[in-house]
Order: structure tokens, then C-alpha cells, then sequence
């Protein structure tokens, strides 16, 4: 098992369709087996989401590669994620922007998420514990906004936590399948641009799911 020559080729792999070359050297930076379960490690990079216990898992490298190209990232940012899990994602908007938010609704991933990023060095990710609402008001205005969960629709909430001209990434749809949409917010209401199918896992609050 070479995990160091495993990423290298799931880099070239993720270069035919991702141009952000700073988004790819993130990605390069990165070890995602340090994020999911010992018994995960080995397919650390192949290209497909894994479980990381609670039901969860963490995305496919592509999509978080896309979903990150796609905040339109210059480094000045702070960023909000919903949707912490492992915090790998985390982990990519923190080598790339000056401050990211990330909030998670189950305290056990929460934890586990806060003390990978802690060992790992990273200063500048806050991990919080979700409420009901959607995102972290307390620290709005985002410049950009990525929701790593399925939302039934454009959760209000969080353009109102967005400012004019950042940009919304989430996964809307049903609960099984959903198209990733790039959300500009605009002086007057969004454009939106559909990027791909996806299947997430679902965001749960107001505004979106109910816990089953
Ligand atoms: N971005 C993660 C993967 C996220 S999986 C990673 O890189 O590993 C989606 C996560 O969203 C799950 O852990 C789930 O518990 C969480 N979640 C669901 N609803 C949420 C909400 N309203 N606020 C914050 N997190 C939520």
C-alpha cells in the first residue's frame, strides 16, 4: 500500500476535469486517510465516498474538488460550511481561504473532526455544533457558503447569512438525488447554475429535512 503514490494518481485523474490548478494542490496537500476510519485507509484515494460512521460519509474526491472550484476562491475569504463530518473538506477550504466556519450536527463528528484538524495544525477552521437553524449567524457574513448535506430547496437562512456577490454551493433535490447547484447572490435575488447530479446525505433543520 502506497497511499503517497495513490494521491498522486488520483490528482492526475481529477485534472481531466478540474482546472483550479490551487484547488488540485489542496487536494495534493491533503491526506485524506488521516479523515476516515483505519479500516478505510487503504481506498483513502480511490475516487468514491466512504463511511464515516453515524451514517455518514465523506464525499467523493471529484465532488469535493468540484464543489470547492466552483466558490470561486481568491484566498481573502471566510467561508461557511455546513456539514463538518470528517472535516476533510474542512481541511481542503483551510489551505486554500483566510478563516473557514464549519458546523456539525452530531456532537460525536464534531469532535472527532476538531481534534483531526487540531493535530493536523490548522488555525484558522472553527468546528461548531449545529442548532436547528441553518449555518452560524454569529459569525455572517460568509463570502462564500458550501453545504455538504441534501437540501430540499435554496434555504433562505443561508443567503441571508451570504453576502452580494458570494457564492452558494448545495446539493438540492429529494432526499436520493439531487442536482449540485453554484448559487450567486445577487443585489436582487441569485443566478443559479446547475453543475451535476449528486447524491448526498441529507441536511437536517429548518429550512431543510426532518430527522427521520
Ligand atoms: N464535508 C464532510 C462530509 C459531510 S457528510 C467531509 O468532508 O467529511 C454531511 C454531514 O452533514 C453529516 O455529518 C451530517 O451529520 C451533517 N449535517 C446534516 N444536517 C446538518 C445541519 N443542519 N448542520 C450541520 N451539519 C449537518
Amino acid at each position: 500500500m502506497n497511499l503517497e503514490e495513490d494521491r498522486e494518481k488520483l490528482i492526475e485523474h481529477l485534472r481531466y476535469e478540474i482546472e483550479d490548478e490551487q484547488v488540485l494542490n489542496a487536494m495534493a496537500q491533503v491526506r485524506r486517510e488521516l479523515f476516515v476510519p483505519s479500516s478505510s485507509r487503504r481506498f483513502a484515494y480511490e475516487d468514491r465516498p466512504l463511511p464515516i460512521g453515524e451514517g455518514q460519509t465523506i464525499s467523493q474526491p471529484f465532488i469535493v474538488a468540484l464543489m470547492t472550484q466552483a466558490l470561486e476562491l481568491t484566498g481573502t475569504e471566510k467561508v461557511l460550511e455546513l456539514g463538518t463530518g470528517s472535516g476533510y473538506q474542512a481541511a481542503i477550504l483551510a489551505e486554500l481561504v483566510r478563516q473557514v466556519i464549519t458546523v456539525e450536527r452530531l456532537q460525536k463528528l464534531a469532535r472527532t473532526a476538531r481534534r483531526t484538524l487540531e493535530t493536523l495544525g490548522y488555525t484558522n477552521v472553527e468546528v461548531h455544533l449545529a442548532t436547528r437553524t441553518l449555518g452560524w449567524p454569529a459569525e455572517a457574513p460568509y463570502d462564500a457558503i458550501m453545504v455538504t448535506a441534501a437540501a430540499p430547496q435554496i434555504p433562505q437562512m443561508l443567503l441571508d447569512q451570504l453576502i452580494v456577490g458570494g457564492r452558494l454551493v448545495i446539493p438540492v433535490g429529494s432526499r436520493w438525488e439531487q442536482d449540485l447547484l453554484q448559487v450567486i447572490k445577487q443585489q436582487e435575488g441569485t443566478t443559479v447554475k446547475n453543475l451535476t447530479p449528486c447524491r448526498f446525505v441529507p441536511l437536517i433543520g429548518d429550512e431543510a429535512w426532518n430527522e427521520e
